[in-house]
């Protein structure tokens, strides 16, 4: 994902940030009284879940690791006890002309409830470190460890909890592929060179118009070391009230200093055409690191490895999520 220039909106990354100081309308009484300590997210399990995919090396679209770690997920899914775990498979152009081969993963849990919640990260690693300072480092792959591995580390624990205890709701977990082959340079006109999987997906989405998720909530770089989540700029502006949801609850579990209630720089990510396409969805995700005043200063570079990983940054947004979803009426 990259910075989004946003100009449909009129306004530009730097107002955003400026922006970003003001509190918001959320206010105190909006805090659920009512968090059903259901299910206790496991940080050290999902730390485990980060390493496993960041030991199959760079998890770039279209190469054999990438492939390796495809099966690992949906094997893992399939053990946790999706209900079903359906594949959707393609080709797709890169912006370069690169055919990527991707594979969209999707398990469905509680399949037959009409009411869904749609959780989803991307599972690729962007091919180019083009954020190194060394030119001749910019052509080499990124390991992904925050940038890809940790929302799949997240959701795989998730899973775990689903398994064990069924919620009111129905949950999907998508695992999108091609997210991270984006064009760079270029800002504003390129949007579309990103999130390619989630495009894809989009266009035969296997949803009846019953069954469409209420909304979607997208883990983006959730484990870095005291990572601070902003309500991200285009999630406020295309779906506030499941922002409200997120991050109320996250006040109320616990997490009020790491769910940050005030607005943060505006992202192209998967939830920009998930919103798009009529499903509310929202990005988790590190847009306000203070020394980048934008995301972790490993993303995009070689650094992006298990050092970064911090396994009480995945129990924060891990809890936190399980706490919405135990906590959503059918
Ligand atoms: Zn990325």
């Amino acid at each position: 994902m990259r910075m989004l220039q946003i100009a449909a909106l009129g306004v530009s990354l730097i107002c955003c940030a400026c922006n970003s100081g003001s509190k918001t309308e959320t206010s105190q009484n909006q805090i659920p009284a009512d968090t059903v300590p259901v299910a206790v997210f496991d940080g050290d399990s999902a730390y485990v879940n980060v390493k496993r995919v960041v030991d199959f090396g760079p998890r770039v679209t279209g190469t054999p690791s990438h492939d390796a770690c495809g099966q690992y997920i949906v094997a893992r899914l399939e053990t946790l006890g999706a209900d079903t775990v359906m594949i959707q498979e393609g080709v797709v152009s890169a912006y370069n002309g690169d055919r990527l081969p991707y594979k969209n993963i999707l398990a469905r849990y509680n399949a037959d409830a009409p009411k869904r919640v749609l959780l989803l990260t991307h599972w690729d690693t962007r091919p180019w470190a083009d954020q190194e300072a060394k030119l001749d480092d910019r052509s080499k792959p990124v390991l992904g460890a925050n940038d890809g591995g940790s929302g799949v580390g997240v959701l795989l624990e998730v899973a775990r909890h689903l398994q064990a205890h069924e919620p009111q709701v129905g949950v999907d977990l998508l695992f999108v592929d091609a997210e991270d082959y984006g064009q760079s340079d270029g800002w504003g006109a390129n949007e579309d060179t990103w999130c390619l999987g989630t495009q894809e997906w989009l266009k035969t989405k296997p949803y009846k118009d019953s069954v469409v998720p209420a909304y979607g909530i997208l883990l983006d770089m959730v484990g870095a070391h005291d990572a601070l989540f902003y309500r991200e700029f285009t999630s406020q502006q295309l779906a506030k009230p499941i922002v409200d949801k997120v991050w109320s609850r996250a006040l109320s579990s616990g997490y009020g200093d790491r769910f940050v209630n005030e607005v943060g720089t505006a992202i192209t990510d998967d939830h920009t055409f998930v919103n798009r396409a009529g499903i509310p969805c929202i990005d988790i995700i590190e847009c306000m690191n203070p020394t980048t005043k934008s995301f972790h200063p490993s993303w995009h570079t070689l650094s992006d490895d298990m050092n970064v990983i911090d396994s009480s940054t995945l129990k924060a947004v891990g809890q936190v999520v399980l706490n919405v979803i135990y906590n959503e009426p059918a």
